[in-house]
């Protein structure tokens, strides 16, 4: 398993001293090459269970592992690393630096890391190329499409070559068609790369496409 989840609990304190539990005893598995689809209301618990499986968050109580390392037992320093090398983040609003070019924002990860440009470089091109926007390498990143736009966040997400790839209702600025696209896009890219795949999505379409469902409810599966 990429990803396992076992008896996760995230339970904020309230002003006043009340807590309130954002996810109660909530397990999953997620094998390499396969995807799972997360539905929920607003509220239900589904960007907290991504911040979990990113390590950008700590379970209360629970654990959660990527390939076989406990998140929390790990220290902070080593926790970045792990997301850094073996995670890949899609957001709903793209979170591009609009001032850097389409290929600049798709290396940023290797550039953090510090590859050398002979290795993300070429990297980055395939992947443009990948999701058609080769020819639009060097245009700034602000010039582009909403749709375009979350292409080029997919490239950036997968540059590294992550084993566990994260979306946060990744087409949920963008309209039907855009959607629809970047979904194939992202479903097909993790199944050619061997990453585990965890969506967030409000369409039932949408959440179709993955290999599992789950549904959350006020912090639990359904
Ligand atoms: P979703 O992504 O499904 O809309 P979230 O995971 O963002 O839901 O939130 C789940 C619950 O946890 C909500 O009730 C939310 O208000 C609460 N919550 C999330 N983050 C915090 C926080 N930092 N402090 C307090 N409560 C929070
Ligand atoms: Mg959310």
């Amino acid at each position: 398993m990429i990803l396992r989840l076992h008896d996760v609990w995230k339970t904020y304190q309230e002003s006043g001293g009340r807590e309130r539990h954002a996810l109660h005893g909530v397990s999953l598995s997620v094998a390499s090459g396969t995807s799972v689809a997360v539905t929920g209301r607003s509220g239900s618990g589904k960007s907290t269970l991504l911040h979990l499986a990113a390590g950008i968050d700590e379970p209360t109580r629970g654990s959660v592992f990527l390939l076989d390392r406990e998140l929390s037992r790990l220290s902070d320093r080593e926790r970045t690393l792990e997301r850094r090398n073996r995670v890949g983040l899609v957001f709903q609003f793209f979170h591009l630096l609009p001032h850097l070019s389409v290929i600049e924002n798709v290396g940023l990860p290797g550039r953090i890391a510090g590859d050398p440009d002979r290795v993300w470089m070429p990297r980055a091109k395939a992947l443009l190329a990948r999701v058609g926007l080769d020819d639009r390498a060097t245009d700034a990143v602000g010039q582009l499409s909403g749709g375009e736009m979350q292409r080029v966040a997919l490239c950036r997400a997968l540059l590294r070559r992550p084993a566990l790839l994260l979306a946060d209702e990744p087409t949920g600025n963008l309209d039907d068609e855009n959607g629809r696209l970047v979904m194939d896009l992202l479903l097909s890219l993790a199944r050619d790369e061997g990453a585990a795949l965890v969506y967030v999505t409000h369409s039932a379409d949408l959440a179709a496409m993955a290999d599992e469902r789950r549904h959350l409810v006020s912090g639990e599966w359904e």
